[in-house]
C-alpha cells in the first residue's frame, strides 16, 4: 500500500449568497490552504450546504453573467436548478443530476431555482466547481453536458454497502459519464454505515474530498463531519474511506495544469492581456445575448 495521506481537514467558512439563490461556503480559492493553484485544475469550489428556502412565486438565483476560460460543473444534491445560456442551451438540474458546462471561449448564462420547486420551497444543497482548461482549449467552442442521475455510471461496492457514482474518470474499470479535456476524477461515494471504499489515484494529482452527508474516516484517521473538506497530500496513491453512518462524499482528483493563472471575476485565463480581451469582448457583446 502506497498511502495517499490526509494533508488537512478544512472546516466550512461562513456562507455567503451568490445572487439571492445559493448560500455557499467557498472552499477554493478562499480557504487559506486552497488558492487557485493548489487544487488546479479545480480552481473554484462553492458548496451550498443544506439551506431551506421558503415558497416564492419569483424564483431566486443568479442573473445573466459571463464565463470564459474554464468549465462550470453543477451538482444538485437537493433541490432543483434551472439553467439557460446564450447558445440556446438550458435545462433542469434535478436531485442527483450534474450539469457540465464548457464555457471555454465565452458564454452568458443564468442559474435559478426551478420555478415549480420555488413555489413549494424546500432544501437546496449543491456544489459548483470551476474546472480549469489548458491554454490550448480556453478559446474552444462552448458546449454542454446534461448528466441525468439515471445515466451516471455507478459501481456497486462488492459488499453491497454502497456505490460509487463516476461522473468523470474511472473507478474499478467503470468509466465516467462526462467527457473532459484533461484527466480528472469526479465521483460521489454513496456509502451505507460501516461501508469501506478504497481508492487508487495518481500520486501527483490534486485530490480532495467533501463530506456531503454523514461522517467518515479517511485512512482510519479522525472523524470528518458533514460539510468538511479533506485535502489529500501528493505523497501516494491509495486511500480508504470508512463511513461512520450513511454518508455521501464528493471525490475530486485531477492532473495539475501547470500553467499560469490570470483570474478576475468570471474569467480565468493565463495572462492579464487575455483577461483584458475577455472584458473587452464581453463589453462589446461578443458573448452573445441572453434575456434576464
Ligand atoms: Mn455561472
Amino acid at each position: 500500500m502506497n498511502t495517499k495521506s490526509v494533508e488537512a481537514i478544512i472546516q466550512p467558512r461562513e456562507p455567503h449568497f451568490v445572487g439571492d439563490g445559493f448560500s455557499v461556503h467557498n472552499f477554493i480559492p478562499a480557504s487559506y490552504l486552497l488558492d487557485m493553484q493548489r487544487m488546479n485544475l479545480f480552481i473554484l469550489l462553492d458548496y451550498g450546504s443544506k439551506y431551506h428556502f421558503d415558497p416564492t412565486e419569483i424564483p431566486k438565483g443568479v442573473g445573466v453573467h459571463p464565463h470564459r476560460g474554464f468549465e462550470t460543473v453543477t451538482i444538485a444534491y437537493k433541490g432543483r436548478i434551472e439553467h439557460h445560456d446564450s447558445s440556446g442551451g438550458g435545462g433542469i438540474i434535478g436531485e442527483g443530476d450534474v450539469q457540465w458546462m464548457t464555457a471555454a471561449s465565452g458564454i452568458l448564462h443564468k442559474e435559478f431555482h426551478e420555478s415549480e420547486w420555488s413555489k413549494t420551497g424546500g432544501v437546496m444543497q449543491m456544489v459548483q466547481l470551476w474546472v480549469n482548461l489548458p491554454a490550448k482549449d480556453k478559446m474552444s467552442k462552448p458546449k454542454y453536458q446534461a448528466l441525468k442521475k439515471e445515466a451516471i455510471s455507478r459501481y456497486i461496492l462488492d459488499d453491497g454497502k454502497g456505490e460509487i457514482e463516476v461522473i468523470a474518470g474511472e473507478y474499478m474499470g467503470m468509466k465516467g459519464s462526462a467527457s473532459t479535456f484533461t484527466p480528472m476524477y469526479v465521483m460521489n461515494a454513496r456509502l451505507k454505515a460501516d461501508a469501506e471504499a478504497k481508492f487508487r489515484l495518481p500520486a501527483h494529482y490534486n485530490t480532495a474530498l467533501l463530506v456531503i452527508e454523514g461522517s467518515i474516516r479517511v485512512n482510519e484517521g479522525e472523524n470528518v463531519p458533514t460539510d468538511n473538506f479533506v485535502l489529500m497530500a501528493q505523497d501516494g496513491e491509495d486511500f480508504v474511506i470508512n463511513a461512520n453512518e450513511d454518508a455521501v462524499v464528493l471525490i475530486l482528483s485531477g492532473e495539475p495544469i501547470n500553467e499560469p493563472i490570470a483570474a478576475h471575476g468570471p474569467f480565468v485565463m493565463n495572462t492579464r492581456q487575455e483577461l483584458m480581451e475577455a472584458f473587452q469582448d464581453f463589453n462589446s457583446g461578443k458573448f452573445g445575448y441572453l434575456e434576464n
